[in-house]
């Protein structure tokens, strides 16, 4: 049985288990295409990706399922090498405490994602980045554009444009990544991992 096949199941939740970690070959390659329009197969890949990131995002699910808390998931990280990715950025609560009148600032499934434009400016975030496909911290500052701008073909095969920016923008830039067979620690200065290059923009 194919991972996909697998993860298609009716019943089956994504765990912990079906993601691949570095060392992987999948992470590596390049992913292909998702054929259009979309399979029921692709479209229900999707849709578990996103109720990955939904359980992963909730305390209770989270620890009942053993989840490490993620934003954003891309197809190769389930050994599937499909240009499919699913984000998932909540938005934090009001200073009262009080749940955000929108819950997600980000929450989609892309499929054949492509940045078709950029920022000059690069950005990076403040705490650097993790992945769920790597156990261990990398320090340093992962180097990205800034703004980008995205096309993508939705849930419903339609094609769409985004421009993004800020933390939304680091997100799906690490999320296309993985169908590019590129890691984030890949993006980080080697000799010198916290070095701020003269308009870089770093986002807290
Ligand atoms: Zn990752």
């Amino acid at each position: 049985m194919s991972p996909q096949e697998k993860i298609i199941k009716a019943s089956h939740l994504i765990d912990m288990s079906d993601i691949i970690r570095e060392g992987n070959p999948t992470l590596r390659a390049v992913a292909k295409d998702v054929e259009l329009p979309l399979s029921d197969e692709d479209i229900i890949l999707g849709e578990k990706m996103m109720q990955f990131l939904k359980n992963s995002q909730d305390p209770v699910m989270a620890e009942k399922m053993g989840l490490r808390g993620g934003v954003g998931l891309a197809a190769p990280q389930l050994d599937i090498s499909k240009r499919i990715i699913a984000v998932l950025v909540p938005n934090p609560e009001d200073e009262e405490g009080n749940p955000p009148a929108q819950p997600y600032s980000l929450q989609e499934i892309m499929y054949n994602p492509r940045i078709v434009s950029h920022s000059v400016q690069d950005a990076a975030l403040a705490d650097g980045e993790g992945c769920l496909s790597v156990d261990r911290e990398v320090p340093g500052y992962v180097v990205r554009h800034s703004r980008v701008t995205i096309e993508y073909v939705d849930k419903n095969s339609n094609k769409q444009k985004v421009k993004l920016r800020g933390y939304n923008s680091m997100v799906v830039q690490h999320e296309i990544d993985h169908t590019n067979g590129i890691m984030f620690y890949d993006r980080i200065n080697e000799s010198n991992p916290f070095e701020i290059k003269e308009g870089m923009l770093i986002i807290q």
